[in-house]
């Protein structure tokens, strides 16, 4: 069965004081729940953060990573790096990444695939931009980054990605993609991966839902049969906005009794 999941990405905000200010202040309002939730600080917050969070129910992952093993690349991490600073799952295909570092599918199967060779997990992002979808073309442009990034992969690789559609023009702009439009798409996406493999790979890989997530639409959007939670930008710089998003998921009417579990 998929997991639920409520994501946040912290973007290059917060330096060590204030990354300790706020998971002070997420640990004050974390709730024991059925949701997984994890947040993204900067590469050079993960060991930190990691340390602040051992033992709580927050996990803490990376915003990017390379794809080699280590070698002459200035200014990346690898895979094993992360891993030693004790973080198992990594954001990839942000719309942010893919938009000023040029961050193409094909770069992007390759990241997958250091990514699972070192046993990490994924929340792989991918969406369409406004002209894409003004034009109709927003599931065919979905289907193609998908295909180009994974579907490379056998099936069994699946229990280790979770997809995030973020369409582009939702991202930091308070503009959201409606309820129905958000689970359009994520209908779509499972389709998609019964098609290439089969119904249980797609019945049990989460897609996340971001865009301009707040605390006043999450259980609206996320009351929606596909939508397996949220990748949260903005809203996860505060820890209140943060956790009512979590807590909505538990609340959200589709979600089946153990998924509203929070005590
Ligand atoms: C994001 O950056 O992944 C994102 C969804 O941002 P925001 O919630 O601010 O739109």
């Amino acid at each position: 069965m998929r997991k639920h999941v409520v994501a946040g990405n912290w973007k290059m905000n917060n330096d060590i004081p204030q990354t300790e200010a706020l998971i002070q202040d997420l640990k004050r309002h974390a709730k024991t729940s059925e949701v997984e939730v994890m947040i993204a600080p900067s590469a050079t917050n993960l060991w930190h953060a990691s340390e602040l969070l051992k033992g709580s129910d927050i996990e803490v992952i990376a915003q990017n990573m390379h794809f080699a093993e280590n070698g002459a690349f200035t200014g990346e991490i690898s895979a094993s790096m992360l891993k030693s600073v004790g973080v198992k799952t990594v954001i990839l295909g942000h719309s942010e990444r893919r938009a000023y570092y040029n961050e193409t599918d094909k770069s992007l199967s390759k990241k997958v695939n250091s990514a699972l060779d070192n046993g990490m997990t994924i929340v792989f992002c991918f969406g369409e931009e406004l002209q894409d979808r003004k034009a109709d073309m927003h599931q065919s442009v979905v289907k193609d980054q998908i295909q180009s990034a994974l579907f490379h992969l056998d099936a069994s690789a699946f229990k280790n990605i979770i997809l995030a559609y973020e369409p582009v023009w939702a991202i930091g702009t308070g503009e959201t993609a409606s309820p129905d439009q958000a689970q359009e798409m994520h209908h779509f996406i499972r389709n998609t991966l019964v098609n290439q493999y089969n119904q249980s790979v797609a019945d049990d890989v989460s897609i996340l839902y971001g865009g301009s997530v707040k605390p006043s639409n999450a259980k609206e959007i996320f009351s929606k049969q596909d939508v397996d939670g949220g990748l949260i930008g903005g809203a996860a710089l505060n820890a209140e906005d943060f956790f009512a998003i979590v807590n909505a998921i538990s609340s959200a009417s589709n979600f089946p009794l153990e998924f509203n579990a929070i005590s």
